[in-house]
């Protein structure tokens, strides 16, 4: 069975160049995924989805229809969008088993096994730019769910590494993805992008070894004063790193160049290890509830 990949993160920190990389990845390694944009507002897409929001959904026509501003069409595309996803769900699960047929039944002599021929191994879901219309609305966590009770599902966050080397920006990234973790419940991969510009290792200190945080914090106050906020914050975010110390160890995390494709080894190594994750914890929950 092929294992969906929930691609979420801040707008800008990479989902859609992340979903080109790792697309062109599985492809040279003869795995071509199943995509599927979840993006309404998306000008340009980088890769070839097999399902686009934007097939189903015309969004600037929704915003005038419903005289909605931008977000509000991107949340109410997703709304409508999500009406159709059992048969969204149906071409998914299709696909898987067109394959097996062709697979028990060899013609003589067997087909040629073309790329539209292969089960997907991976299917990938881009989201929309701004995080929270989709990992904070019924749409998304209706689709979240449904992906997650038919195939094993595993949520890639992606993070800006450029932009998160400062120590409050990085915590108040952390209980975000803390906040989505506990909310999906479902097996959960940080993602620091751009390692080309930024490589990860501060970041992996720091989730390890929370001395080493708080002593980041105190020499950023050092050389940067209040800009970043007065100094009381710095007692609750020490006291916090307490709190993140323990969600740090329920955690894996990869460094990745979205760009160059550095760290997509490493990447599928904890993709795979978040799989067996959710068939040993998220699975026996799910057959409970049904
Ligand atoms: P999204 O809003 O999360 O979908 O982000 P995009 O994929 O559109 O990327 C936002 C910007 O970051 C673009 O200018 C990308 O070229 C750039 N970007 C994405 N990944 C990388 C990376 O690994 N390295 C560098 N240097 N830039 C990146
Ligand atoms: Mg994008």
């Amino acid at each position: 069975r092929a294992t969906a990949m929930i691609v979420i993160g801040m707008a800008g920190s990479g989902k859609t160049t992340f979903m080109q990389r790792v697309n062109s990845y599985l492809h040279s390694r003869n795995q071509p995924p199943y995509v599927l944009n979840l993006d309404p507002a998306v000008m340009h897409l980088p890769f070839d989805a097999n399902i686009d929001i934007r097939d189903t959904v015309d969004y600037p026509e929704v915003m005038k229809q419903y005289n909605l501003g931008p977000n509000g069409g991107i949340m109410t595309a997703l709304n409508l969008f999500t009406t159709k996803f059992d048969q969204v769900l149906g071409h998914v699960e299709n696909r898987a088993q067109s394959v097996e047929s062709v697979l028990l039944l060899p013609p003589d002599p067997p087909p040629a096994l073309t790329e539209t021929a292969l089960t997907p191994s991976y299917v990938l879901l881009d989201t929309p730019g701004q995080i929270e219309i989709f990992t904070w609305s019924a749409s998304g966590s209706i689709i979240t769910d449904a992906l997650a009770s038919a195939l094993p599902t595993v949520v890639v966050y992606i993070i800006d590494t450029p932009r998160t080397t400062a120590p409050a920006t990085f915590m108040s990234n952390m209980l975000y993805a803390c906040s989505i973790l506990y909310k999906t419940r479902l097996p959960f991969l940080l993602v620091f992008n751009k390692t080309d510009v930024e490589p990860h290792g501060f970041a992996l200190e720091w989730m390890r070894d929370f001395e080493k945080f708080q002593d980041a914090l105190l020499e950023r106050r050092r050389t940067h004063g209040e800009e970043d906020g007065p100094a009381y914050m710095d007692s609750l975010m020490n006291s916090m790193s307490l709190v993140l110390d323990e969600f740090y160890k329920h955690l894996r995390a990869v460094g990745v160049s979205a760009m160059t494709g550095e760290g997509m080894d490493e990447l599928f190594d904890a993709v795979q290890e978040a799989r067996e994750e959710y068939e040993r914890d998220y699975k026996p929950e799910l057959e409970k509830i049904t």
